[in-house]
């Protein structure tokens, strides 16, 4: 009964065995490879994006961190949300990277901006004097760190209102398969044709070892990302090894299918709880994250029987507290029903 996260799931076999088959004699270092090859071309194929520049690196923070760096001078300011993972969960690497940029929080239901919110926070920088930051692009994530995912036409309209102001726009997708399977549409809707201009591709999440691949739809900034990810120390010496996690990652649609499996565990375990009067689910669960809440008594009978997966407030005494349960490609029914009938 493991929903503490999805990064704490197995890789799946394929990609393991892609890893033996890459460990077989020599490959040229540092992104040159040849499989590199290969998941350049098949990335373009995917994103119907035949100009995109292609990098590898080993985690979403530097995919992140390293892709703002593109994106923004010292002096300016990204937009992002309270709750995104650049501002909570990356350790300022975003700022460290961007030579000391600044975050600037955007209002956000359910942990999604709308054009609105997105003008009330850059609106009053726009044309400011020296003594100010200066406003540059705006970092979405989706699925979101609330388990919403953005419908189309609301990134694109987050997207219009960042470029009305000329500003760009990143997305984190450290969970992009999960999303674009609950949306049934092509990665390139979700991305560039929606306004995205750069993007972090997650694989982790989604059952790799721990490769993110980071797309620009703008070919221009690649020689600046290849020269941060070195000095950044993210350059991959044996740099084969990523290649072959992603390769196998895109080969017969391993991504979408490992994503629409975690997404349909995550359906049965919302069906199952919006069955009990007594758990209340907190926000959409689009995709396979569900926060909800529910007596304490019960967060102590699950984690007691060996259930993992956060509470979000203390669970001494009485009341509801709140839970995120996240499910990963390889959560079966079984364990899923088990926990449902510990909360019953
Ligand atoms: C997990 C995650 C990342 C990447 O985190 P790393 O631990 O650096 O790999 C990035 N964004 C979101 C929204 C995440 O959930």
């Amino acid at each position: 009964m493991y929903f503490a996260s999805d990064n704490a799931g197995p890789a799946h076999p394929r990609v393991i065995e892609a890893l033996a088959a890459a460990n077989d004699g020599y490959a040229m270092p540092y992104g040159v490879d040849a499989s590199m090859e290969r998941v350049r071309d098949r990335l373009r194929e995917i994103f119907e994006a035949p100009e995109a520049s292609v990098h590898l690196v080993a985690t979403g923070t530097a995919a992140n961190a390293l892709a703002l760096a593109c994106m923004t001078r010292p002096w300016e300011t990204v937009f992002c949300t309270r709750m995104a993972h650049i501002e909570e969960d990356e350790c300022g690497a975003p700022e460290f990277y961007t030579g000391g940029a600044k975050l600037t929080l955007v209002d956000a239901p359910d942990g999604m901006m709308t054009p609105d919110t997105l003008a009330a926070a850059v609106d009053p920088l726009m044309g400011r004097a020296v003594h100010n930051v200066q406003p540059g692009p705006v970092s979405l994530t989706t699925v979101t760190e609330r388990g919403s995912v953005y419908p189309l036409d609301r990134i694109a309209a987050v997207a219009d209102a960042a470029r009305a102001r000329g500003l760009k726009v990143h997305l984190d997708g450290a969970r992009f398969a999960n999303a674009c399977a609950a949306l049934g549409c092509t990665p390139a809707e979700l991305s560039w044709r929606a306004g995205i201009d750069a993007l972090s591709f997650g694989g982790t999440k989604n059952g790799l070892l721990g490769v993110e691949a980071v797309i620009f739809f703008d070919p221009a900034v690649a020689r600046e990302f290849e020269l941060r990810r070195k000095r950044g120390g993210h350059l991959f010496s044996k740099h084969r090894y990523l290649s072959a996690q992603m390769e196998a990652y895109l080969a017969d649609d391993l991504w979408l299918t490992m994503a629409r499996s975690a997404n349909a565990a995550c359906a049965r375990l919302v069906a199952g709880l919006s069955r009990l009067d007594h758990v209340t689910l907190l926000h959409p669960a689009d995709a396979n994250i569900v926060f909800c809440r529910f007596p304490r008594a019960l967060h102590r009978r699950a984690h007691e029987a060996g259930a993992a997966f956060y509470s979000l407030d203390p669970i001494e005494g009485e009341g509801d507290a709140r839970a995120r349960l996240v499910c990963d490609w390889s959560a079966s029914d079984e364990n899923t029903d088990r926990f449902l009938s510990l909360l019953a």
